[in-house]
């Protein structure tokens, strides 16, 4: 679905010199795959996930969704955020339709697409909520509704789950393993970042691990093992500088 041939970028420190962040990145999102990216703090991640998301462009190399160059925000990739990114002035509903506007969905479309992300990420009642009425939980469930509410083939989540308390964000995370397996997602393709290693082995079909200054893709596994998963992480955990 998404393809990245030898993609760079760097950024400039504050005495005006460039500093390269990724190197030579090379990786294919299949459909029906998650894939996890592992790799220390500083190494790109992020990076990496902004640019998928149109957020920030890559200055070297090829970004492709679809075969076609991705020059900014596509309608079919969404991104889910660590700090759930939400507007505490507006509602659940607003939060997650906002996902519709920002792509352009004439309003009459809005709400019952938002209701429907809503109700599918269990947060049916709360549309009316504030979000400090919401437990941590309940807030990255709204994050990720409005991520999903444009139907998004590729979903992106950088270190979604580490701001909630251990048991919040495992129950979270089985949550979108059961709607990914159940098909209930239009989602097709997951790329994920996280600092827990044996939750992206958990998650992940395959693992990408980054090599530190600057980030490039050190090495590829495969995960061959059907959820519910004995994980052992002791090969991945070994490559992460
Ligand atoms: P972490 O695991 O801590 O989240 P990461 O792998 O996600 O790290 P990035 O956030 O992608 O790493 O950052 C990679 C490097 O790029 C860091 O050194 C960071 O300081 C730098 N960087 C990121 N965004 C910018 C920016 N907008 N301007 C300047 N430097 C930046
Ligand atoms: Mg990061």
């Amino acid at each position: 679905i998404i393809s990245l041939k030898d993609v760079g970028k760097s950024f400039r420190s504050s005495d005006g010199t460039p500093r390269s962040v990724l190197e030579n990145v090379d990786f294919e999102l299949r459909e029906g795959e998650i894939v996890a990216l592992l790799g220390q703090s500083g190494s790109g991640k992020s990076t990496l996930l902004r640019i998928l998301a149109g957020l920030t462009p890559a200055d070297a190399g090829d970004v492709r969704y679809r075969g076609q160059p991705l020059y900014g925000p596509a309608r079919g990739i969404s991104m889910v955020f660590q700090s759930f990114a939400l507007f505490p002035w507006l509602t659940v509903q607003q939060n997650v339709e906002l996902g519709l506007e920002a792509r352009g969905i004439p309003p009459a479309e809005r709400e019952a697409k938002a209701e429907a992300a809503i109700d599918l990420i269990g947060l049916s009642g709360f549309e009316g909520a504030l979000p400090r009425e919401l437990s941590g939980g309940m807030r990255q469930r709204v994050g990720i509704a409005r991520a999903l509410v444009t139907d998004p083939e590729v979903l992106l989540m950088d270190e979604a789950f580490s701001a909630l308390d251990v048991l919040t964000g495992e129950r979270l995370r089985d949550d979108m393993l059961e709607l990914w397996d159940s098909g209930k997602m239009p989602t097709k393709g997951m790329l994920i970042v996280s600092h827990n290693i044996e939750e992206a082995v958990m998650m992940a079909d395959r693992v990408l691990v980054f090599a530190n200054n600057p980030g490039r893709v050190r090495a590829e596994l495969a995960i061959d093992l059907r959820r519910p998963r004995d994980v052992d992480s002791t090969e991945v955990r070994a490559l992460i500088d």
